[in-house]
């Protein structure tokens, strides 16, 4: 037996491998199979080449556990190790300026990240372990078996042991913190995590499952008895579908991984992308666009990143656009710096070139559906809106693309791109300033009057809706010069669409000062301000509005934007026809007593029109209206 001192120019690494490097101490399993697998995979390599000669039909990783003796074993039968390798491999660790880092990080947030970095995966067995034995027979012509044990310190041994088989057996005699890792439900929790697409098989003792009698043996009612059967517990599923060609799959077999990812989830999603690179950097997987609901802030972190089938993290945020966050699926790019801090992340050039590719590929797939299958898409738009408002308003790039293939819904339900809809309306809806004046209502039911009078003007409306439509319409009038938009009931159709000819009106400055204090008093004077307007003789008397730059701030509000401290008031315009029979009716009457009870009568009708009568107010207007009939 040699002894010998593991490479580190510290004695104190150990100690900060075990507290401080992963906050998360379960990853080491992930660590100690995927070099397992690994083993396998350059064994299967070798005998491709010709350069093993043995059989490679079996590749498999187990997971060992033994309760009894508190060890947990990860066994592979990959190409081994020779004492000069594991010289070579474990003990010099390549650990340059690994020292300065550790003391500069210890215990902050992302140094965590850093022993995959430096090629520390295998030491990261000594977080749960206080020995770890290295059992193993190099494929090589000669190679002698050989055992590598440390219990932590800087310390370790090496013999010449009897091992038949090539291939590693690692061995972790779990200490008593680490308690955990020796119970099979954890150590199942952990593999179903991180090793579910493994591309070799791993499998984890066994399990039991109930089969029909291999004997035959009948029960008492005649049926072929259930009996226990031992079966291997497989972990993964070695070829998932973003590993295979597109060419390879259905439809079938997209919805059947969905499922596989995602068994809580009910809902079947829009559609897929496939997405599949060798250059210049690597990266497989499949995006699924969710039916998105009201509130996306619940619906983010379902992508999983994987590198080289191994699950690494499903918080994707920094390497994906935000808005990309929505979506559902796999990412696996073996060229994403994947353990090292997110910070570094951002900074990275292939995962900025990874997230404008996937950026690129989402916005040219909506286009290609826009273009191929304009109907399929107009039906998909209610649900992809708020992905794509999303997109246009958090990525630069993605809003020019998105102009192509953003529509906008007109209460007809009929569907215009931005540039169709503009053209469409254009000739009856240019203001004097040469702008082109969207007109949108939110709720369609609510604001039926606004709609209608709008439509008998020959005017067409939007129905624009969504948690984030207010500010995508915003974003509209910023990119597109010369359209704008207003929602039906933020001012009188003349305001809302200015012209050049004004209609004159029928009430001078002297009448209108008769009638204002009048509208005053049967209204609240802080929410509504008494406006008189020459409209169309054949526009309601009074049109009660919100203007659309007060609605828009409180919409923003409410949403956590806009900036404003405290409450937006509620404000209303109460705007008085002032070329309506009625007007000059109630003008003409005697005395101001009267004049205020239809003025009373006229105002509730209009609050009522608009939902805004309500309470005792809206139970007097109805019994004074029962008593006139
Ligand atoms: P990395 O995997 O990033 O190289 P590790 O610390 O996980 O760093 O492993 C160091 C090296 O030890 C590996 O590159 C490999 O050469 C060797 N090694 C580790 N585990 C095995 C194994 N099960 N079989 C063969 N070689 C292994
Ligand atoms: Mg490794």
């Amino acid at each position: 037996m040699k002894t010998g001192q593991i490479n580190v120019q510290t004695e104190n690494i150990f100690p900060i491998i075990k507290k401080f490097l992963y906050s998360d101490h379960e990853i080491f399993l992930r660590e100690l199979v995927s070099n397992a697998s690994d083993a396998s995979q350059k064994l299967k390599f070798f005998a491709s080449n010709g350069e093993f000669k043995g059989s490679v039909e079996d590749q498999k990783v187990e997971v060992i556990l033994d309760t009894k003796a508190n060890t947990l074993t990860i066994r592979d039968n990959g190409l081994g190790m020779t004492e000069d390798e594991i010289d070579k491999y474990i003990n010099q660790i390549a650990f340059s300026g690994a020292e300065e880092f550790v003391e500069k990080y210890k215990g902050k947030e992302g140094a965590e990240q850093i022993i995959g970095h430096f090629g520390l995966g295998f030491y990261s067995s000594f977080m749960v372990a206080e020995k770890v034995q290295i059992k193993t027979l190099s494929y090589k012509k000669g190679a002698k078996a050989v055992q590598w044990e440390s219990n932590g310190s800087p310390e370790y041994t090496i013999e010449e042991i009897k091992k038949k088989e090539i291939g590693t057996d690692i061995v972790l005699f779990i200490s008593e913190e680490s308690k955990e890792f020796s119970e099979k439900q954890r150590i199942q929790e952990i593999l179903d995590k991180y090793c579910k697409f493994l591309s070799i098989p791993v499998v984890f003792g066994t399990k039991t499952e109930y089969i029909d009698d291999p004997k035959g043996e009948k029960d008492k009612d005649g049926k072929v008895k259930r009996v226990a059967n031992e079966v291997p517990n497989n972990i993964n599923n070695t070829t998932p579908a973003w590993t295979k060609k597109p060419s390879e799959i259905s439809d079938d077999d997209y919805s059947t991984f969905y499922r596989e990812l995602y068994p809580a989830n009910m809902d079947s999603p829009l559609f897929h992308i496939h997405l599949n690179v060798d250059y210049p950097f690597n990266l497989t997987g499949i995006l699924y666009f969710p039916k998105l609901k009201e509130n996306i802030e619940v619906q983010k972190n379902k992508i999983n990143l994987y590198s080289n089938q191994v699950f690494i993290t499903d918080n994707v945020e920094q390497i994906v656009p935000e808005f990309l966050t929505l979506l559902h699926g796999v990412i696996d790019s073996p060229d994403i710096p994947l353990n090292v801090s997110r910070s570094y992340l951002q900074s990275d050039g292939n995962v900025k070139k990874i997230s404008s590719h996937i950026t690129k590929k989402v916005a040219d797939k909506l286009a290609s559906m826009y273009k191929n299958d304009r109907k399929d898409f107009e039906e998909k738009w209610d649900d992809l809106k708020i992905f794509v408002q999303y997109g246009a308003l958090s990525d630069e790039k993605f809003g020019e693309k998105a102009k192509k293939f953003s529509l906008v819904k007109s209460t007809k339900n009929e569907f215009f791109s931005i540039e169709e809809y503009k053209e469409k309306v254009a000739t009856l809806q240019t203001n004097k300033d040469d702008k082109v004046v969207m007109l949108y209502t939110n709720d369609p039911v609510e604001q039926f009057g606004f709609v209608k009078k709008a439509n008998d003007r020959g005017y067409d409306v939007l129905h624009v809706d969504g948690p984030i439509a207010p500010h995508w319409i915003a974003k509209l009038e910023q990119s597109y010069e010369n359209i704008s938009f207003a929602r039906v009931d933020a001012d009188t159709l003349d305001k809302l669409i200015q012209k050049d000819e004004e209609t004159p009106s029928k009430l001078s400055k002297e009448e209108e000062e008769v009638l204002k204090p009048l509208f005053e008093s049967v209204v609240d004077k802080e929410k509504f301000t008494v406006q008189f307007e020459s409209m169309n003789s054949d526009d309601a008397p009074i049109i009660i509005t919100q203007p659309e730059f007060i609605r828009r701030m409180m919409e923003q509000q409410k949403m956590g934007g806009g900036g404003f401290y405290g409450a937006f008031p509620e404000m209303h315009s109460l705007m008085v026809n002032a070329n309506h029979d009625k007007i000059q009716e109630i003008l003409k009457t005697d005395t101001d007593e009267v004049k205020t009870v239809k003025i009373k009568q006229l105002t509730d009708i209009a609050l009522l029109s608009q939902g805004l009568l309500k309470g005792e107010a809206l139970s007097l207007f109805i019994d004074r209206s029962i008593e006139k009939v």
